[in-house]
């Protein structure tokens, strides 16, 4: 499954929406916050500001230092979330140490909140009242339903329980329009392949490079693979390279796979760029 054509695909959708947002005087902008100097959040960050910029969108560049203090952080927020040229807000994580994250999260007006990080915008998420959907979860979605992946009705077992991958997905594919049966496994679950053998799609979201091996996939099965892991590699130019929570050799069993890189990545940052659309299109309306 080729999430990075997918993802390109999507981006020229939103270049076309943002062009007919800027043609009736609003700019879609992210506020993209990076604390601190950790080099694989640069990088994230930086992909995401040259997506906004190729889609004609604004990306409000925000880079503090580590010493920034909570106090100093929240009210940078708050400025955000009053700031009407603004209709996103990501703080990208982690945050330093000294920060507490949970205060970070809950500080995003709900309604800037893109991410789909904050409590309300969780439940509004599980109880389906509207609102933004969490982007890595979303563009799972997006590319089942690419390649017409019959969700309904197929059983899908999800590797990890985090509030970001697992727990949302696992929420969204409950919902009536995709009608899947879930299995939810983490570091809790006992004899964790006799789970993943019986998945119709199997999703790993654990963090642990090259952890589902071929021995525990049905032959068959959907494989989405979520994990992106720096692994030391002197022979790599940077000395490391990124790979997912499956071993690509598992690739083999599965009908379809998503690679890493070039699967579930690309499709998050385009979900993301689509959520700060949802929100220049709601302030249009208001
Ligand atoms: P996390 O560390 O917050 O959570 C990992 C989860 O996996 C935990 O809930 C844990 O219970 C479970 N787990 C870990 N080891 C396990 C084991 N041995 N057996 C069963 N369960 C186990 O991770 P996260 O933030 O959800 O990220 C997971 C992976 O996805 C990471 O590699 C991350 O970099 C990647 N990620 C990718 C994208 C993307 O856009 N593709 C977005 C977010 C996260």
């Amino acid at each position: 499954m080729d999430g990075k054509a997918l993802g390109l695909k999507i981006r020229e959708e939103v270049k076309i929406k943002a062009a007919a947002i800027k043609a009736k005087g609003i700019t879609p902008c992210l506020a993209v916050v990076l604390v601190g100097e950790d080099p694989a959040s640069l990088s994230y960050v930086t992909s995401k500001e040259k997506a906004l910029e190729e889609a004609g969108m604004e990306s409000r560049d925000i880079r503090l230092p580590e010493s920034t203090s909570e106090n100093e952080l929240l009210s940078i927020i708050k400025e955000l979330n009053n700031d009407n040229k603004v209709h996103g807000i990501l703080v990208q994580s982690p945050v330093p140490k000294h920060i507490n994250e949970e205060n970070v999260i809950e500080a995003v007006a709900p309604e800037k909140d893109v991410d789909c990080f904050h409590p309300v915008s969780v439940g509004n998420m599980i109880l389906e009242k509207g609102g933004f959907l969490p982007c890595t979860p979303h563009g799972v979605l997006k590319l089942l339903r690419e390649y017409n992946i019959q969700v309904a009705g197929a059983h899908v077992v999800i590797v990890g329980r985090s509030n970001i991958v697992g727990k949302p997905l696992a929420n969204l594919l409950i919902r009536k329009e995709y009608n899947a049966t879930v299995t939810l496994c983490h570091t809790g679950t006992k004899d964790l392949i006799k789970h993943t053998l019986q998945a119709d799609i199997l999703i790993a979201a654990a963090g642990r490079p090259a952890f589902i091996k071929p021995d525990m996939i049905k032959n068959g099965a959907i494989v989405i693979d979520v994990g992106i892991n720096r692994v030391e590699d002197a022979s790599a130019k940077k000395g490391y390279r990124v790979c997912g929570d499956v071993d690509p050799c598992a690739a083999d069993r599965a009908s379809f796979f998503t690679p890493v890189p070039g699967g579930v990545g690309p499709m998050t940052i385009a979900m993301l760029l689509q959520n700060v659309i949802e929100s220049a299109q709601r302030s249009l309306s208001k």
